[in-house]
C-alpha cells in the first residue's frame, strides 16, 4: 500500500506542477453518491463560464451520464470509467489530461468517485479537496469518515433547503468538522435552489485568481 501510494504522489507532483505553471487551479471534488456533486458543477458552470475557462475530469465506476451532463454546459469534459474501482488515482487523471487542452485554462474541477473513504487517500495533482456533504445524509458523517474532512479545505453542505425535514444538526457538523480540521471552511448551501451559492462561487474566484497570480 506504501508502494503503490508513493508511486501515486511522484505522478500527482508531475500533475500538479504541470497545471499550476499554467496557471489552471485544480480542485479535487468528492463526496458520497447522491450528495449533489455533478448538480453543484451543472449551477457552477451556468454561473461562471462567462467569467473563466472551466474543464471537468468525470470520475465514475460506468456509465457517462455525469460527464454528458456537464458537456450540455459546452464545458470540455473527459470521462474517466474506473470500471468498478472506487476512487481515481493520479495516473488515471495524467492520462486524462492527454486528451484535455489546457491552455489558458482557468479553472480544472476533478468530481471523484462518489465514495466518502478512499478518495481520499489518493492525491490527484489537486490544489484543493472539497468535499459535498449533504444534509440528508446525516450529521453523523464527519467523525465517521473523518479523513476525507481533515483532508478538504471546504466542506459544502448541499441540500440545505432541506434542513427543516431532517434531523441533521448544522452547528453539530460545523463543530465535529472544525475538531477534526482546524481553520476548515463550511459552506451551506442548495445547488438546486441557489441559496448559499454565492460564497462557493467567491470562494472558487479568490482560488483562481490566487493560481493565476502565482503562474504569472
Ligand atoms: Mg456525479
Ligand atoms: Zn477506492
Amino acid at each position: 500500500m506504501k508502494d503503490i501510494l508513493g508511486e501515486n504522489d511522484r505522478i500527482a507532483a508531475t500533475v500538479h506542477e504541470r497545471l499550476a505553471a499554467r496557471g489552471v487551479f485544480v480542485l479535487n471534488l468528492l463526496g458520497s453518491p447522491g450528495s449533489g456533486k455533478t448538480t453543484l458543477l451543472e449551477k457552477t458552470m451556468a454561473a461562471l463560464k462567462d467569467e473563466m475557462k472551466m474543464a471537468v475530469i468525470e470520475g465514475d465506476l460506468f456509465t457517462s451520464k455525469d460527464a454528458d451532463r456537464i458537456a450540455r454546459h459546452g464545458v470540455p469534459v473527459i470521462q474517466i470509467n474506473t470500471s468498478g474501482g472506487c476512487h481515481l488515482d493520479a495516473p488515471m487523471v495524467e492520462k486524462a489530461l492527454a486528451a484535455l487542452p489546457t491552455a489558458g485554462l482557468d479553472l480544472l474541477v476533478i468530481e471523484n468517485v462518489g465514495n466518502l473513504v478512499c478518495p481520499a487517500e489518493f492525491a490527484l495533482g489537486e490544489d484543493a479537496k472539497a468535499v459535498v456533504l449533504s444534509v440528508t445524509e446525516g450529521n453523523d458523517k464527519p467523525m465517521k469518515y473523518p479523513l476525507i474532512f481533515k483532508e478538504s479545505a471546504l466542506t459544502i453542505l448541499n441540500k440545505i433547503d432541506l434542513v427543516s425535514y431532517t434531523d441533521f444538526d448544522v452547528a453539530a457538523a460545523q463543530e465535529d468538522i472544525g475538531t477534526i480540521h482546524p481553520g476548515a471552511m463550511v459552506l451551506p448551501l442548495s445547488a438546486r435552489t441557489g441559496e448559499g451559492m454565492a460564497a462557493w462561487l467567491d470562494w472558487l474566484r479568490a482560488r483562481v485568481r490566487e493560481r493565476r497570480g502565482a503562474a504569472r
